[in-house]
């Protein structure tokens, strides 16, 4: 019996074996080959970034609004459009996304974090990452507010990991490494591998006055490493941090895809900030009325870097500075069908962006 059994089990085991490396080779040859995926979702005005690493797993910076918020209302006799966190899951979908692996909120304003308790109850999401404790006080009376958010936000994660990160820390997903740069007004002491050098237009740039609420400075801002590719996302951070990031050394260095600052505000992306990060494409999360400022869009349009810039809305308080239309993910002020732009990032450094409303795709080689 023994005899016959080793008989059998050699070679059964042995093609076991070779099937299961077969299996556990497969795949990764073929991730190799597959690009990192990135989605601005049109949560109209807010942030949802989702990144889908080539093995299936997904980061989702920010879930947008509550339900009801953003974007303008419907006309009389429509049906509400759908709330942030159903757009997220359905944008998550599309890439064979059931889980959300880390969320990160970048911080505690109605169009990041509002839309955590309804995301968390449509879809599982497992370690949540921030800041730590909201840094924004509430006006006397005031509801609704960071504070309040803040204490929604701790309640609807309750049970979730959830991780503090400071700048300088670091998470490894699949192939992504992700660097946080700035947090709670901090910001990472040394230059990344690849930066150092001085950046241009520090002299000529003054600071900006700190409007726009506690948060936005406090935000978490991180740099992706895809193989040689890099991708920036400084989700609100404000002017004054951007600039501690590379002035007069800048910490940050070269990347490939920046996703611009708080949806194109002009309280972000000083002229320093793209000059020393020198980015090939830029994709700016702008709602209709919000964001996609003329300032911001005319500093990508003459960075030295040349990068080729697409809006998630044609941005109406600024008609004049708009990219061509193909550009534009949402050309519709008013309730639209909520396009989005989706970035393939290979490890090579090569990039397509999709226009989710025109199908169009153009094509970016490796630097
Ligand atoms: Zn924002």
């Amino acid at each position: 019996m023994s005899v016959h059994g080793l008989k059998f089990r050699r070679p059964l085991g042995a093609a076991l074996a070779a099937f299961g490396a077969a299996l556990l080779l497969a795949p990764a040859v073929h991730a190799a080959d597959k690009p990192l995926q990135v989605v601005l979702i049109d949560v109209e005005g807010g942030a949802a970034t989702l990144f889908v690493t080539p093995q299936g797993r997904a980061l989702l910076v920010d879930a947008g609004w509550p339900a009801g918020k953003g974007g303008p209302p419907p006309a009389a006799g429509q049906a509400p459009p759908p709330s942030s966190a159903e757009r997220i899951v359905a944008a998550a979908a599309k890439l064979g996304v059931r889980k959300i692996d880390y969320l990160v909120v970048s911080h505690y304003h109605l169009d990041h974090v509002g839309g955590v308790p309804e995301l968390l109850s449509r879809i599982p999401v497992g370690t949540v990452i921030d800041h730590g404790d909201n840094r924004e006080t509430s006006a006397p009376g005031q509801t609704g507010g960071p504070a309040d958010l803040y204490a929604g936000y701790q309640a609807a994660i309750a049970g979730h990991p959830r991780r503090v990160v400071k700048a300088g820390d670091t998470l490894a997903l699949d192939g992504l490494s992700l660097t946080f740069v700035a947090g709670d007004r901090a910001v990472i002491a040394k230059a990344l591998p690849g930066a150092g050098g001085a950046t241009p237009g520090c002299a000529a740039t003054p600071d900006k006055d700190q409007i726009g609420g506690e948060e936005n400075p406090r935000a978490l801002g991180f740099v992706v490493s895809f193989g040689r590719a890099r991708i920036l996302d400084l989700a609100d951070v404000t002017w004054n941090v951007e600039k501690a990031l590379v002035c007069p050394v800048d910490r940050l260095g070269h990347v490939d895809l920046l996703l611009v600052s708080h949806h194109g505000s002009a309280l972000s992306s000083s002229p320093p900030l793209i000059a020393a990060t020198a980015p090939r494409v830029a994709l700016v999360a702008n709602g209709a009325r919000k964001g996609g400022d003329a300032e911001v869009l005319d500093t990508l349009r003459t960075a030295p870097s040349a990068p080729a810039v697409w809006q998630l809305h044609f941005a109406t308080r600024s008609p004049e500075a708009n990219r061509p239309a193909p550009y534009i993910a949402n050309l519709d002020g008013g309730v639209d069908a909520g396009y989005p732009l989706t970035a393939q990032v290979f490890g090579d450094g090569a990039m397509t962006v999709a226009n989710g409303r025109t199908g169009d795709v153009e094509r970016y080689p490796a630097r």
